[in-house]
């Protein structure tokens, strides 16, 4: 077997020359950028399009496009694309909570084709600004459990449903910027379920992201309940989306989850074991992409303690992907 792409995904502050020297030594071909996820995801994307647009970041993408390497955005986007704002003037646009209240609290409303539109020309936009000659387009939803819009179009729409909807519609625009563009669907949390009775448009790929699991155990282990509840929808999400693309983001060095999401990093080690394991069950299902968070293992890890383990990373992925 052998994997088309093998991906480190870093948070802006983590990228340095060095680090690009170093994923493309050992044969990492695909670097994303992740701005941040949670509630700040709208201010970090933000701060991502200042980032991105430096002639030192500029620089950074071209010496890793002259090793060969992609460069790639991987970003909760909605809240971006579609401003908090917009709520005095369209509540309708917004989902409605529990409760029946409108809110622009996470998200959208999925059945409303006005912001469906108006999402779908913002993706334009930030595809145009964020561009790179990747034409993978990692675009996400809010990064939120219970996110799902209850209006009674929306009811009968699971949270998968509503977010492929959503997905759909970024894709639509990120195509006009880019006609050979292909999105992500982020299966993760509540969007682990099978989608029932929307459709991927055409280009729209399988990103895999358990990010409930166990790491401390196989994802395969079927004694692990955590880890079954990632996997239980896996083999039929492939089947769904295709093979084509398809990619597991992963969590094997991703230090801010170690770290809980706060800075100063936590020292890490790679669990080998695991990862070796996870390997081998998720080439078996098809999978020829895969990456994994790397964020928190930037300038400030090595100053703490010393090189991140990118070289054996690299190596038991294409040892065994
Ligand atoms: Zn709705």
């Amino acid at each position: 077997m052998h994997l088309n792409n093998i991906g480190w995904i870093v948070n802006p502050g983590d990228l340095t020359p060095e680090l690009i020297d170093r994923l493309a030594g050992c044969g990492i071909n695909e670097l994303g950028i992740h701005p941040g996820g949670g509630k700040r995801a709208p201010q970090l994307l933000e701060e991502t399009l200042a980032f991105h647009a430096l002639k030192s970041t500029q620089a950074l993408y071209a010496r890793a496009r002259d090793r060969g390497i992609t460069v790639e955005y991987d970003a909760h986007v909605l809240s971006w694309l579609l401003p908090r704002e917009e709520f005095e003037r369209h509540p309708d646009w917004f989902r409605m909570d529990e409760s029946g209240a409108r809110t622009p609290d996470i998200n959208m409303c999925a059945s409303s084709e006005e912001a469906l539109d108006y999402v779908s020309r913002r993706a334009m936009l930030l595809a145009e600004r964020l561009h790179t000659p990747s034409h993978r387009y990692a675009y996400w939803i809010d990064d939120v459990k219970n996110g799902a819009c209850c209006c009674p179009r929306c009811r009968g729409l699971s949270a998968a449903d509503q977010a492929l909807k959503i997905t759909n519609a970024m894709y639509r625009g990120a195509k006009q910027a880019d006609g050979e563009a292909v999105m992500g669907f982020l299966a993760y949390q509540d969007t682990l379920a099978l989608p029932e009775t929307v459709k991927p448009e055409k280009g729209i790929y399988l990103e895999y992201a358990p990010i409930d699991r166990d790491s401390a155990r196989p994802i395969d282990d079927v004694a692990c309940a955590a880890n079954v509840s990632q996997t239980a929808n896996l083999k039929k999400l492939l089947a769904f989306f295709g093979s084509e693309n398809a990619r597991v983001l992963e969590y094997w060095v991703d230090n801010s989850r170690f770290s809980d999401w706060k800075r100063p990093p936590k020292p890490m080690a790679l669990n080998e074991d695991v990862m070796q394991k996870d390997v081998r069950f998720y080439a078996s299902l098809g999978f020829r992409d895969m990456t994994s968070f790397a964020c928190f293992l930037g300038p400030d890890y090595i100053g703490l303690y010393g090189q991140p383990p990118i070289e054996r990373y690299a190596g038991i992925l294409k040892e065994i992907g």
